[in-house]
């Protein structure tokens, strides 16, 4: 039998996909921190992503972290009561097929047969699942679900990004959580798993005034739960590093040197053909104008 390889779709941020245009808006650019993740990891990756825009296969572990949020997200709509397990359970299947529904280049990461699919939503159950021995649902009112939220620096950068889920507690404290269907990080890792939801406590702080109490990382894939107190220099710092990731593509952009990084990274890079670290030569940068491209382009996902 033949594999027909998944079609490859261009990766197109969340936060891009709801967020504001940014055309005609005095920014210098925009950032997510996915995005951010890219440029450090590789910048030659953050090229290809941002300003080539070249298309990706998709991933199944990538696209169950997508279905497995949206049942998350959905859950909350259900009445307290109802947010069990099994009810959970019987919502992958429809969330599955409204990703399709939407994108149905997706059906391609899977075979004709049915036997892989049947396979992978099983994986997305399982997933799932382990959300119910972390919390429970029953207990909690979020304030938002998959919030889109932005905040332009005094530089003028455009800081954007969708959080899985807001808590606000009764005296106000605020809490950000996120869903990682993989696992939790080594130790030493720990600081760049913590980025993303610092920067978005960063923007949450700059829209709100209210420095959010506490960030929370709940990993699925070994059912454990990261916590972090943020503090105002913790979040000045986060700002500072996305300022001097900014100023990088900038240089990047000016002299045209986006450098391959090679890493652990790249063995899930769907551009290794093309990378000089591989033996590749990367295309021609487009015409286009690279701070409109940044300005535009997509900037996370679904852990
Ligand atoms: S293969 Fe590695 S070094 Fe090359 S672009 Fe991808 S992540 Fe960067």
């Amino acid at each position: 039998m033949t594999t027909t390889p998944p079609t490859a779709v261009t990766p197109v941020d969340p936060a891009e996909r709801v967020g504001t245009a940014v055309d005609g808006v005095d920014v210098l650019g925009a950032l997510s921190p996915s995005r951010v993740g890219d440029f450090l990891s590789c910048p030659l990756l953050f090229r290809f992503r941002t300003i080539d825009r070249l298309p990706e296969p998709p991933s199944p572990a990538a696209v169950r972290g997508t279905v497995v949020h949206r049942v998350l997200e959905q859950l909350f709509d259900l009445p307290a009561a109802d947010r069990t397990p099994d009810r959970a359970e019987t919502m992958v299947a429809p969330a599955w097929n409204e990703l399709l529904d939407a994108e149905p280049a997706l059906g391609t990461m899977f075979d004709g047969d049915g036997a892989d699919v049947v396979a992978w939503l099983s994986s997305c159950r399982e997933v799932l699942a382990r959300y119910f021995d972390l919390e429970d649902p029953r207990r909690l009112e979020p304030a938002d679900r998959e919030l889109y939220v932005e905040t332009l620096t005094d530089t003028k950068l455009l800081l954007r990004g969708v959080v899985d889920r807001v808590d606000v507690a009764p005296d106000g404290a605020i809490r950000i959580v996120d869903y990682k269907t993989s696992s939790s990080s080594p130790p030493e890792f720990e600081g760049k798993a913590l980025f993303q939801l610092k920067f978005y406590g960063l923007v949450i702080w700059r829209m709100r005034g209210v420095i959010p109490k506490r960030l929370q990382l709940i990993y699925l894939g070994n059912s454990e739960i990261l916590s972090y107190e943020p503090d105002e220099h913790d979040l000045l710092a986060t700002e500072r590093k996305v300022q001097a990731v900014w100023d990088a593509v900038r240089l990047a952009r000016e002299t045209g040197d986006w450098q391959p990084r090679k890493g652990y990274g790249c063995t899930w890079c769907a551009h290794q053909a093309i990378c000089p670290e591989y033996g590749g030569t990367p295309p021609p940068l487009p015409e286009r104008s690279p701070d409109a491209a940044a300005a535009q382009a997509p900037d996370s996902s679904s852990g």
